[in-house]
């Protein structure tokens, strides 16, 4: 078979028709909606499942789609002592992590199912979840390098793209023939768990890729221990401290850590700027995903002269969203992840409202972990202590005179992941797009959503290490340091 064909990345042919929507689901009962799973680590400690604690649909109380059995220290000595390096040429590895993207392709339907039950995705964000970790399957597949492999990664991955980013650093990891030692987030091990049967089914040996749920102490054990050689982290910035302080006090001085963390990210948009055009853009970014997305719209700066008009268009806009059940196909936006996320997010809403600065909200379904889509009024993004993770938006103004201004106050956060521009004059593009310090820059669309091959992901300062995913440069950091080129 073609290694890798450039036609099938972001063309994946799903039928939308073939979707179960959990309506059907409900009605069927198709069976991998009915059957539980105990989501022991493979290998390591498959056959002896501790205590298994059960996994929770964000949507739906009463629903508890599997069960987790958290792995043990011995379960990760184990895995440690297992761990073997690829052996298969680059040409194998990306051939069967070819086939590994062709299986996740056939079974769409049940991985579907668990982006809604597990992880509470739309039907919109099930899609572009499942295409994203396909075209990361192929793109890494297709450019398994040569050089030796660095040996032993651990890969840590967040639930808010339990596939996606899951199976994006799995495979770079292993097409430059490591072994892997994967640590899905806490939140989301059954889905984690179903890629990994896929993964092995293609070819991938066991020794190669087992996996490892748990809460941070799992994490802690495998970024701590000398026989790892390097670390792929996507999450929150303070973890990422912790992991390279951790790093730099038991690994090899060399080892290399690929981390993808936080953001503040800003949008400016000026009184030239299309205004359907910027409403659709901030709904999406702000939005989508219930604003669970590293790269999600957090401070919008509209120019003083276009603001009332441009806020009552968004809060027209806002009412035509329909926050509710994933698996509902009218749905734009679902549940937030978890209680705790929920109980954080209310309580920095309930201080802007105590503050007077709530400036519009929803009405959203009152079961479930569901956060209504808000706009916070604020002086600028100076005034965001931290990222909040979820479907809130900040809104401040700017005169016209104050443009760099804004672009300083947004460098200075020290975050530098995404940014949205809005504006119909090009000077102003070459200006702002120079002088703004973001890894992605998006000029007149949305801000989210960047799509493996052709838009590498990834940011600066605050935000991450680089190089950025889905890029020509990630690969080589999975090398063994002596054979590292670099480049972001
Ligand atoms: N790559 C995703 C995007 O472009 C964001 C990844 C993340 O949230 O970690 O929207």
């Amino acid at each position: 078979p073609e290694l890798f064909a450039p036609e099938r990345v972001n063309s994946v042919g799903f039928d939308l028709r073939d979707v179960p929507t959990l309506e059907t689901i409900e009605a069927a009962r198709t069976p991998y909606l009915t059957h539980r799973w105990t989501a022991a680590p493979l290998l390591a400690c498959e056959a002896s499942p501790a205590a298994a604690v059960p996994v929770q649909n964000p949507a739906l109380p009463a629903d508890q789609p599997g069960t987790v059995a958290p792995a043990s220290a011995e379960d990760v000595n184990a895995a440690l002592e297992a761990a073997q390096p690829w052996k298969a040429s680059p040409a194998e590895r990306g051939e069967i992590l070819n086939k590994a993207a062709d299986l996740y392709e056939d079974n769409f339907g049940m991985l579907f199912a668990l982006l809604a039950r597990e992880a509470g995705k739309s039907q919109l964000d099930a899609v572009a979840e499942l295409r994203e970790a396909v075209d990361f399957l192929r793109y890494y597949g297709a450019n398994a390098p040569s050089d030796a492999p660095a040996g032993l990664f651990t890969c840590i991955s967040p639930w808010n793209f339990p596939l996606a980013i899951f199976s994006g650093q799995i495979s770079a990891a292993l097409a430059a023939g490591n072994a892997v030692l994967a640590k899905p987030a806490e939140q989301t091990p059954l889905i984690a768990y179903e890629a990994i049967k896929l993964l092995h089914a293609a070819g991938v040996p066991r020794t190669a890729l087992q996996l490892l749920p748990g809460a941070g102490d799992v994490g802690a054990m495998l970024t701590s221990d000398p026989r790892v050689d390097g670390v792929a982290f996507t999450g929150s910035t303070e973890t990422a401290w912790k992991i390279r302080s951790a790093m730099a006090d038991n690994l090899a001085p060399g080892a290399p850590l690929l981390a993808e963390t936080g953001g503040l990210n800003a949008m400016i948009v000026d009184s030239t700027a299309l205004p359907e055009q910027a409403v659709t853009a901030i709904i999406e970014s702000a939005f989508q995903s219930a604003g669970q997305r590293c790269s999600a719209l957090r401070c919008l700066y509209v120019q003083e002269d276009i603001a009332d008009g441009l806020i009552e268009m968004l809060t027209g806009a806002m009412k035509e969203l329909h926050v509710g059940n994933p698996w509902e196909l009218r749905t734009d936006s679902g549940p937030v992840i978890d209680a705790t996320a929920q109980a954080g997010i209310a309580a920095h809403i309930a201080q802007a409202d105590a503050e007077g600065r709530v400036m519009f909200q929803m009405e959203v379904p009152q079961t479930g972990t569901f956060i209504a889509p808000t706009l916070i009024k604020v002086n600028s993004i100076a005034d965001l202590e931290r990222e909040i993770f979820g479907p809130v938006l900040h809104v401040a103004t700017f005169k016209s005179n104050e443009l760099d201004e804004v672009i300083n106050t947004i460098n200075a956060t020290g975050y530098g992941l995404t940014f949205g521009l809005q504006t119909r004059i090009d000077d102003r593009v070459q200006h702002v797009s120079d002088t703004i310090h973001a890894g992605n820059i998006y000029v007149n669309r949305n801000q989210i959503g960047a799509i493996v091959g052709s838009q590498p992901f990834g940011g600066e300062g605050l935000s991450g290490t680089g190089p950025k995913a889905g890029g020509p440069n990630y690969l080589a950091r999975f090398a063994a340091p002596d054979a590292q080129t670099g480049g972001t």
